[in-house]
């Protein structure tokens, strides 16, 4: 393996787990393009399909039109999802009485939860 791969790599990897939360591959671009001036699309596309792999990183449907990436390891946890600025920001923690909502005799599996709103930097610059 190559060093120029092996810094790209760790690259992406620095900004997705420096993210308040999961970043589009055009903000892990813009992100990590300092670090790696090389840095190209398709690269960051190349190496998130190789994290994913390796089980290192994992994708996040929040239903928008795009997929976010983030580490595998940040345990349970939700988002939040600014309508404005479409940022999206982990939230630590988790909806009380959430497992209940599952039908009597359905075997629950896991559940996602996305508040929509505006984050703080957006309902104070209006
Ligand atoms: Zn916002
Ligand atoms: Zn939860």
């Amino acid at each position: 393996m190559s060093n120029r791969r092996t810094s790209q790599r760790s690259a992406i990897v620095r900004v997705i787990r420096e993210a308040h939360g999961p970043l589009r591959p055009l903000e892990i671009l813009n992100l990590a393009s300092p670090i790696v001036p090389s840095l190209g699309i398709a690269t960051v596309y190349r190496q998130l399909r190789r994290l994913q792999d390796a089980g290192e990183v994992r994708a996040v449907d929040l239903g928008v039109n795009d997929v976010r990436y983030e580490p595998t390891d940040r345990g349970h946890h939700h988002h939040f999802l600014c309508r404005a600025c479409d940022e999206v920001f982990d939230i630590h923690g988790c909806a009380e009485g959430v497992a209940k909502l599952a039908p009597p005799g359905f075997d629950l599996q896991g559940h996602e939860i996305t508040l929509y709103g505006q984050c703080s930097d957006c309902t104070t610059s209006k």
